[in-house]
């Protein structure tokens, strides 16, 4: 899938549309989701144009890829969920319903989170 410089996020970072900011880094931001589904819900995004973890995973430098990950961890904690727990996903493509074509990690928590999946029937 090709990235699309049009996409949501690509706006937000361009501050063209607002977002509540939770961490901001040189390669990484992070802001809560328009419709949580949880207590916390949190987006996690490098700044550079990704649309998947596979893209950014083939394509990004070392720096970005430990910076996004240390975001993710400074979320958690700045959100208080280290102790209580916590669920990270990232959805990459069609049968993930994947909604917005720029990597994000979802930060889950403040609640009791279920389990991970249905079971297909
Ligand atoms: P996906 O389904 O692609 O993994 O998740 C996309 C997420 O982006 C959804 O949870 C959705 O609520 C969130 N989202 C969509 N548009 C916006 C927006 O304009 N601002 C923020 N903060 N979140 C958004």
């Amino acid at each position: 899938m090709a990235y699309d410089p049009n996409n949501i996020f690509a706006k937000i970072l361009r501050g063209e549309i607002p977002a509540k900011r939770v961490h901001e880094t040189e390669h990484s931001l992070a802001f809560h989701d328009i419709r949580p589904l949880a207590p916390v819900h949190v987006l996690v995004i490098p700044k550079g144009a990704y649309v998947s973890m596979e893209d950014f995973s083939a394509k990004a430098s070392a720096a970005e890829i430990a910076d996004l990950f240390q975001a993710v961890g400074e979320v958690a904690r700045k959100l208080g969920v280290v102790e209580s727990g916590y669920r990270i996903l990232a959805n990459a493509g069609a049968d993930a319903r994947q909604e917005v074509p720029h990597l994000h990690i979802h930060v889950f928590g403040g609640r009791p989170l279920g389990p991970m999946l249905q079971r297909a029937e």
